[in-house]
């Protein structure tokens, strides 16, 4: 397994990640809703509790996730010290409206004009966070603070007089803690791969959908007798379907997973999740007993 993604920016991003920890009030960490896990990063949780502030871990894009996950997700966010869960997606304005409020129940201690609530966005690549901070800052009163920037990186955004945004998310890189992560973040599109890697999560999908969504498959496809396929059946299957060949006649599997991880990814496929509490548990206790 060779998913690339780059250990080399993380000393820089957790020393900056550290910094702006203190000149915060909140952390906004926005995961997928579909792999929560998978897509946290536990720095986030490290330095958030250490300088003791709250957070608001937004399950985004709950338009492409199962509900049912989604509700389980939430159940075990909210457990979690300091932590309040919010499944959203940025599609929805009435969503992306309820933010704000949340985060001032958050720190009650803030939000009035001496003291304003100093919110910054956190969370891996891709699971949303430019597309809700444009989201909330199309709802501010002004349009940029009237402080003057302390650093060009850190400028203040005033979402109302009472609340700041820091202007540039906080970006983390993935941590891989388990091999399925790598997989789970490729096929949501987190993190890039290559053709051949492609197939490989083409497979991990497929597999994943027998377990959990064959119907979903059956739908889609109109594949028949699902109950004799494993995931590389799946992707020939899609290959057939579709006409896909390669010259000499066989079929062509990386178009096939191309097309596949195309119709996951738009949420053509339907809602579906990659990973509940339960199956995390269940994954780590087995990577941890290997
Ligand atoms: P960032 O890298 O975390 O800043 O992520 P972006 O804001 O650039 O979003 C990454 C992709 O996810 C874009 O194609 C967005 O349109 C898409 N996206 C963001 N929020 C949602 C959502 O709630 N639902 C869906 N389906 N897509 C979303």
């Amino acid at each position: 397994m060779s998913i690339q993604w780059y250990p080399g920016h993380m000393n820089a991003a957790k020393k900056k990640a550290a910094e702006q920890m203190e000149n915060i009030d909140l952390v906004i960490e926005v995961v997928d809703a579909r792999l929560p896990e998978a897509s946290t990063n536990p720095m986030v949780d490290e330095l958030r509790k250490f300088r003791q502030r709250p957070c608001l871990k937004i399950l985004n894009k709950i338009d492409l996730a199962d509900p049912v996950a989604t509700s389980q997700w939430a159940d075990f966010y909210n457990a979690q010290d300091g932590v309040t869960a919010y499944p959203m997606t940025t599609k929805k304005p009435a969503d992306v409206a309820r933010v704000l409020d949340l985060a001032r129940r958050l720190a009650p201690h803030r939000s009035v004009p001496t003291k304003p609530l100093r919110i910054m966005i956190m969370g891996i690549p891709n699971v949303g966070k430019s597309t809700l901070m444009n989201a909330l800052l199309k709802k501010r009163v002004a349009k940029v603070g009237d402080e003057p920037a302390v650093t060009k990186q850190q400028q203040k955004l005033y979402l109302d007089k009472n609340t700041i945004l820091v202007d540039t998310p906080g970006m983390l890189w993935p941590k891989i803690a388990l091999p399925t992560d790598g997989l789970m973040l490729a096929a949501s599109h987190a993190i890039g791969s290559n053709a051949l890697i492609e197939e490989e999560v083409a497979v991990y999908l497929a597999d994943e959908m027998l377990r959990y969504y064959p119907d979903l498959l059956v739908a889609r496809y109109g594949f028949k007798e699902i109950e004799t396929f494993d995931g590389i059946a799946v992707v020939e299957g899609i290959a057939a379907k579709r006409g896909f060949r390669q010259k000499g006649g066989d079929f062509d599997f990386e178009k096939a997973s191309h097309t596949f991880l195309g119709d996951y990814r738009s949420g053509i496929l339907g809602r579906i999740s990659l990973e509940t509490p339960a199956s995390r548990a269940e994954r780590l206790a087995a990577h941890e007993a290997e």
